[in-house]
């Protein structure tokens, strides 16, 4: 019986205070919300040092509420006009190079949001068109108009998480696997200058063969990067985790997928769709 209560060594991330607490303070001063603090992501004293963050604008309440994700539930506010031109500031004053934004599903507004991401975009690059700009997306419910404003925001990259494999559906509330795949292949084809972007969580039950499935179901919509990461649950009231994966796994996913036809992978027990995202730029020549 293998003790899931405490973390294998490779999961035991040494995080340092004082930097923890300087990135708090800028946050904190600029009324922002971070998916690295609100995820109680293990790699933010890292990534902040790399000059790497990801906002959560539209808000940090969710219409969904699937069980594997820290972010409550419960009926958001309206968009915050001021947001876009906060976030382009604080990314100023942090001198961020690379940024990733993303927001929860509004399934409560018109346009899912997407407006307000394009606006963002712009903000970023009006401050600075030389940073990178990363967005990852909810799914609109696959509305058409929405995909083509987060495809021709002017970001680079555009992702959608598939999160995990078609059986595992159930914890991605109000989500659908054939939908999330189309939402990929719909953003490429929408504008075929950006870079589109997935990612999926590993431990949670899913078998080999489910998971390289997954892979070149991805793979097929058009999209060409991945994060692979372990799964771990925010709380006793999430999902549970079923395995810690080992590093050894990761590097085969990830040696697959690049014979799959993949430009670049991420995959390790740390990874999530935003780590060490700027890395991609170093690796490639051209988007
Ligand atoms: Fe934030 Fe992503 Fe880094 Fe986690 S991995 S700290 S969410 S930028
Ligand atoms: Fe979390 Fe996204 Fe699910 Fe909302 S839709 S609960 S933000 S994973």
């Amino acid at each position: 019986e293998k003790n899931l209560q405490k973390k294998p060594e490779w999961l035991q991330k040494k995080i340092t205070p004082s930097m923890m607490r300087e990135v708090e303070t800028m946050i904190a001063g600029s009324g922002l919300h971070t998916i690295c603090q609100e995820a109680l992501c293990p790699n933010i004293a890292e990534c902040f040092s790399k000059r790497v963050a990801t906002f959560l604008i539209l808000g940090h309440l969710c219409t969904r509420g699937c069980t594997f994700c820290n972010v409550t539930k419960k009926r958001p506010l309206p968009p915050d006009p001021d947001e876009p031109q906060r976030v382009a500031e604080t990314v100023g004053q942090m001198g961020l190079r690379h940024v990733v934004v993303t927001s929860p599903t509004r399934d409560d507004l018109p346009d899912g949001g997407a407006g307000h991401f394009g606006q963002t975009v712009k903000a970023i690059k009006t401050l600075d068109p030389t940073i990178v700009v990363e967005i990852l997306v909810p799914d609109f419910h696959e509305d058409e108009k929405a995909i083509e404003t987060a495809a021709r925001s002017g970001a680079e990259i555009v992702g959608h998480n598939i999160e995990t494999i078609p059986r595992l559906y159930h914890i991605r509330k109000g989500a659908d696997y054939e939908r999330s795949l189309r939402v990929l292949k719909n953003l490429s084809s929408a504008n075929p200058d950006i870079a589109t972007k997935s990612g999926i969580m590993l431990g949670l039950g899913e078998r080999k063969e489910e998971v390289l499935e997954t892979m070149e179901d991805i793979l097929k919509t058009g999209c060409r990067l991945l994060s692979i990461g372990q799964y771990l649950a925010p709380s006793r009231r999430h999902t549970p985790v079923v395995e810690f994966v080992e590093p050894a796994l990761f590097d085969f996913y990830r040696q697959a997928g690049m014979a799959m036809g993949y430009r670049y992978i991420k995959s390790s027990p740390y990874t999530r769709s935003s780590y060490m995202a700027h890395e991609y730029l170093q690796t490639s020549q051209t988007f």
